[in-house]
């Protein structure tokens, strides 16, 4: 029986190993982490991550051949093939900081491995890791290695938060990447051997290692670069009465283009999209390629300025205070059907209101008041400037409230803030909502997800990202 390990075992090494488990289970599979309740909860009923249809996934192999264990240096010693799916934030301090991704939980992962190694191992770069990433851990691995011999590959995952499951059921493509050797050429088989389990073959590209570790990096800095696209147009949009949701409709059509991903919003969020582009401008400029890099930083530069334009439309809106003024947050989770709240644009929302003295009250039916507390405590590294931003004082924070449903938290409230795209919101009923509000009654909506002409029929004043303002 073939034997794989992943070593972490968060929102990525989960799933990505319970699909593998479930399409092939004649391999034996172990998911391994350092972070004891994190792996006691994957082997619990509360699993750590919520994910549409993940719990299923799991319940079906967990036992059978998907296994979560604390024992790391047990599971890598015993597996064929091993992938590592660690955590590469940005680096916060030293040289690279606020762009270098921080590889040390990767480093420390190939050295445990190069320890406890005792037969040939295949070792996966599924971490999003900086282009030539290999090169270096081929050298932890190999130095000293007993005559144990190593293949790296790079098999970046293209999975979306929200829709893992479906991601990594019918995949757009799987990626692989590896050395053009003879042994590299077998370990590249090998992997393709278990996604051919249930992924078209049309649908497995090998290349060399460095363009599979660049061309996830360019997925996701392709994917911000579209949605700051289309929120640099909500922004002339609203200047010029042009209709964001009928330009982006008009633009998508074109077949050259197409429709997904082009939905203003109050900006993007999620672990992955700025660290990535961080990482992408950080080796532009390692390679001297600084106008390359000026053009990917303004990627980050418009999603930061839509952030901030919103703010500044709530408090403007509001007779320009929201000092001691009740406003409800209707989602915290950078975007819907999950609980991830990484860098999500909540966060800059609520600090940019609370900034202004206002009172919050956050509902989001997937995210916790420890965790909304957490993010907001939190500092906010400032790429452009090596410095760290303020966290929201003590004395803001208790201008925090955690609310149990939308209506708890609009009660009284002078205005809403619509930050998730969660469906529960287009079915609110806000003829409720507002006989509750204080009035004038706003709602701004950094998702467009309401009907702005409804919304203004039962009386609230509306501000939708893109959309012609009130009249
Ligand atoms: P995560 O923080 O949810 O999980 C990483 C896990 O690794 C943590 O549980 C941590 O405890 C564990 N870990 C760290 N060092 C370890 C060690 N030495 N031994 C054992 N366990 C260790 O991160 P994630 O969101 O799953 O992302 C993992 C990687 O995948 C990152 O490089 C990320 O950029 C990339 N990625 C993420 C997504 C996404 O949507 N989250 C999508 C594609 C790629």
């Amino acid at each position: 029986m073939v034997k794989i390990c992943c070593i972490g075992a968060g929102y990525v090494g989960g799933p990505t190993m319970a699909v593998i488990a479930l399409k092939c289970p004649t391999i034996e599979v172990a998911v391994v982490d350092i972070s004891v309740p994190k792996i006691l909860a994957w082997n619990s009923d509360q699993l750590p991550i919520y994910e549409p249809g993940l719990d299923e996934v799991v319940k079906q192999c967990r036992g059978k051949n998907l296994f979560f264990s604390t024992d790391v240096e047990r599971h890598v010693s015993e597996a064929d093939i091993i992938f590592v799916s660690v955590n590469t934030p940005t680096k916060t301090r030293g040289l690279g900081a606020g762009k270098a991704a921080d590889l040390t939980y990767w480093e420390s992962a190939a050295r445990m491995i190069a320890d406890v190694s005792k037969t040939d191992k295949i070792v996966v770069e599924k971490s999003t890791v900086p282009v030539k990433t290999a090169e270096a851990i081929e050298k932890i691995l190999t130095h000293n290695s007993k005559g144990i011999k190593y293949q790296i590959l790079s098999n970046p995952e293209f999975l979306a938060e929200g829709t893992a499951i479906k991601d990594l059921f019918n995949p757009d493509r799987v990626l692989i990447g590896g050395r053009e050797t003879p042994d590299g050429l077998k370990a590249i088989q090998a992997l393709k051997s278990v996604y051919a389990q249930w992924v078209p073959e049309e649908r497995i590209l090998t290349t060399n290692l460095w363009s599979a570790e660049l061309s996830k990096l360019a997925a996701n800095a392709f994917l911000a670069q579209r949605i700051s696209s289309i929120n640099a147009m909500s922004a002339l949009c609203e200047a010029t009465g042009a209709d964001v949701s009928q330009v982006s409709h008009a633009v998508g059509k074109d077949t050259r283009i197409g429709p997904k991903f082009l939905n203003a919003s109050v900006g993007f969020g999620g672990s992955c999209f700025q660290k990535d582009i961080l990482n992408l401008i950080y080796i532009c400029e390692c390679n001297g390629l600084n106008e390359v890099a000026g053009y990917w930083k303004q990627v980050i530069k418009v999603n930061d300025y839509q952030k901030n334009r919103f703010v500044n439309r709530v408090v403007s809106s509001m007779f320009n205070t929201v000092s001691g003024k009740k406003i409800a947050i209707l989602g915290f989770a950078f975007k819907k059907d999950t609980g991830d709240t990484r860098e999500t644009p909540a966060i800059d929302v609520c600090k940019g209101l609370l900034g202004d003295k206002a009172k919050l009250s956050v509902y989001d039916p997937q995210v916790t008041e420890d965790q909304i507390q957490r993010d907001l405590s939190m500092n906010k590294f400032d790429w452009d400037h090596p410095i760290h931003l303020q966290p929201v004082s003590p004395t803001a924070a208790k201008e925090v409230s955690f609310a149990w449903d939308p209506y708890e938290a609009t009660k009284d409230a002078h205005g809403v803030c619509i930050l998730t795209e969660w469906d529960e919101f287009k079915t609110l009923d806000f003829q409720r909502i507002f006989k509750q509000m204080q009035k004038p009654a706003f709602v701004f909506d950094g998702r467009n997800v309401v009907d702005v002409q409804k919304l203004r029929e039962i009386g609230f004043i509306v501000y939708s990202i893109g959309k012609p303002l009130d009249p």
